[in-house]
Formats: structure tokens, C-alpha cells, sequence
């Protein structure tokens, strides 16, 4: 059986792979005068660093948010720095379900070269029963939504099991970085895959409509759209998708920029989807960088981790893997794996016979 420890398939030798700049030559960009990185641009190497910021981003906005996972707001010191602890005892750059579950999603996006639900739900559930892409060995934590409808599926391998009524929780949202990565080329379908991932576990309208919604900023982040595009009224990457199926209400009122004219308290990092891309949003919207807005994510303590890698994964996908600060990097426990899994996807999107599920 292989194990994220022999992640073997990741480094088959191929041309593109070849090809590609390595994570530390992308970093290096920054360096060289020729590329301006503000203005976009279809160039690989540029690209690339969008889809190593977005997985890598939400990997980071998670490790620092699980110290104040579940602390009021106010309650509490605010954090500067990845510091691990919180309530599972993490050690410093740990990470908790939120990118476990993104990593399986990738791998599962990487091995089926598409969408499977059943192969994401088999991941989730070896995640969930053996530790499967943990940071730690072990599944410490896990959403009352997402254990029932692994159970359920466990039961009756039938993949859309998650009902209409169950809790529009974040837990969807939460992994979603690899569906607009992989389905990059072709916005529609990067929303109706958001759609179909958050279907496997969470069918709530919100979450799947969060997603959705999502699923079009980081598509657009990818691409190099300025913030002001991306957060301006009802952002889409293609032409009246949400007037085509248009978003619940609670979304739509985050779609037409309901954050910019919110502060905490009425901005809140819980559990809930809306909440918490609202919360993610309102700290995407303040900063002007990864690590300020990180920062304001996390600091909105309740379900801080998640704040922070729904935050994460669009500000990494908006700014780069080389505006999220070093020191987070070294710290983020596999790293390299992350690193890996992001490449691939890359690879999988852009490759000449991609013929994506
Ligand atoms: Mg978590
Ligand atoms: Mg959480």
C-alpha cells in the first residue's frame, strides 16, 4: 500500500516535469527584473506560482489557525507567527482536517485525472479511519457533517449522499483549492466541479453555493484579475454564470460585497460556510498582503483554522507562493508533499491530452 511517505507516482520522470521550475526557482522570480509580477501574464512559471500559493496557502492559513481553533473572540492574545498548540496540541506548521481533506482531494483529482466522488470518498475515509495525509499519523478531528456522510457512504458507496438539510457547514469549502486548480481552463465547469465536490459530504444549498462562489475567485486569483475585479459586484470568470444559476441569497449578499461594509463582531470565523467565506473575504478585502490578512483571518478566533485556509487558499492563489512569507513555509509540516501535489495538478491541468473527468 503506498503511504504519503512513498509518494512514489509524484516523481516519475517525465518531460514536463523537466520542464517546470522548481518551488525555490519560483520563489526566486521575484528577484529577476525581467517579470513583473503585478501584471498578469500566461507565462508558465508565473502560473505555476499561483497554483503552488493556492494549495500551499491554504495549508499555511490552516497550521496558523488551529491555535485559536474554538476560542471566543476577545478571549485571547493575538498570534503572529505559526506557533502550533491550540486545542490538539499541534506542533508548530501541523495542520488539521482542513488540508488533509484537501490533500486527498488533489490526489484524488491526480490519480482519476478528473472527478470521481466515490475515489474522494475512499480517500476521506482512509484519512478518516488510518491517518491517511495527516499531519500527525492520525485523523484528530473531523466535522459532524463530513462524519456522517462518510459513514453513510461506507455504508451504501452511494457518493451523493449528504442531504439538502444537513448543517451548511464549511467543511466543503474548507478543501476546495484543488477543483479550481485542476478545472482552471474552463471556468463553468470549475464551478459545477465545486458544486459536485461539495455534494460528496455537505449539501446544503450555502455550502454549495460557497463553493461555487469560491471556486470563480480562485479561478480568477489564478489568472492574475487585479482584487478590485475579484471582489467587485458578483465576480464571475465567465460570462452570466450567476444569473444562469444564480447563488442562494446569504451567498449573493457576500457576492455583492457585503464585507466591505462589515467589522467584527459582525464578522464572524465560524463554522458555518457563509460565516466563514464572509470572514475570509472581509480579511482578503482589509490586507494588502498574505500574511496581514492571514493574520486578521485567524485572529477572528472560532473556527480559525478554517478562516484561514479558506483565506488562504484564495490570497495564495491571488499573491503567489512568494507573498506567503518564508518562515511559514519552512515550518509547514510536508511541505514538500504539498509542494508535489500542487505540481501535479498543474501538470494534469495543462497538459496537451488532457481529457479531464
Ligand atoms: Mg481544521
Ligand atoms: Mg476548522
Amino acid at each position: 500500500m503506498r503511504t504519503d511517505k512513498n509518494y512514489s507516482f509524484i516523481f516519475h520522470q517525465d518531460a514536463l516535469k523537466q520542464a517546470l521550475p522548481t518551488i525555490k526557482e519560483v520563489q526566486g522570480l521575484k528577484e529577476d527584473a525581467s517579470i513583473d509580477l503585478k501584471t498578469p501574464t500566461n507565462d508558465s512559471a508565473t502560473k505555476l506560482r499561483h497554483y503552488y500559493g493556492c494549495l500551499l496557502g491554504l495549508a499555511v492559513g490552516d497550521a496558523l489557525g488551529t491555535t485559536l481553533e474554538f476560542k471566543q473572540p476577545g478571549t485571547f492574545k493575538p498570534i503572529k507567527d505559526i506557533v502550533g498548540g491550540g486545542p490538539f496540541k499541534l506542533l508548530p506548521g501541523q495542520w488539521t482536517d482542513d488540508t488533509s481533506m484537501a490533500l486527498c482531494l488533489a490526489e484524488s483529482l491526480i490519480e482519476s485525472k478528473g472527478f470521481n466522488p466515490k475515489d474522494q470518498l475512499e480517500k476521506y475515509l482512509k484519512w478518516y479511519e488510518e491517518g491517511y495525509l495527516s499531519s500527525t499519523g492520525k485523523c484528530f478531528d473531523i466535522g459532524n457533517t463530513t462524519i456522517s456522510a462518510l459513514l453513510e457512504f461506507k455504508e451504501t458507496q452511494q457518493p451523493y449522499c449528504s442531504s439538502p438539510n444537513s448543517t451548511p457547514s464549511n467543511g466543503s469549502l474548507m478543501r476546495l483549492a484543488p477543483i479550481p486548480m485542476l478545472y482552471h481552463n474552463a471556468p463553468v465547469e470549475a464551478i459545477e466541479k465545486a458544486k459536485q465536490s461539495s455534494l460528496t459530504t455537505h449539501g446544503a444549498k450555502e455550502s454549495i453555493d460557497a463553493c461555487r462562489y469560491l471556486a470563480g475567485l480562485i479561478v480568477g486569483a489564478i489568472d492574475g484579475v487585479s482584487k478590485d475585479e475579484l471582489l467587485s459586484d458578483h465576480y464571475a470568470p465567465a460570462k452570466d454564470i450567476w444569473e444562469k444559476d444564480p447563488l442562494i441569497d446569504t451567498v449573493d449578499k457576500i457576492a455583492s460585497g457585503s464585507f466591505k461594509h462589515k467589522e467584527p463582531p459582525y464578522i464572524r470565523g465560524t463554522g458555518l460556510a457563509v460565516e466563514s467565506l464572509e470572514a475570509a473575504l472581509w480579511a482578503f478585502y482589509k490586507a494588502s498582503s498574505f500574511a496581514e490578512g492571514a493574520l486578521l483571518a485567524v485572529n477572528l478566533g472560532d473556527d480559525a483554522d478554517t478562516t484561514g485556509a479558506i483565506y488562504g487558499q484564495l490570497a495564495g492563489a491571488f499573491y503567489g507562493v512568494e507573498g506567503i512569507p518564508t518562515e511559514w513555509l519552512n515550518k509547514l509540516c510536508k511541505k514538500d508533499l504539498i509542494e508535489s501535489l500542487a505540481l501535479e495538478i498543474y501538470k494534469t491541468t495543462f497538459s496537451e491530452n488532457n481529457n479531464l473527468n
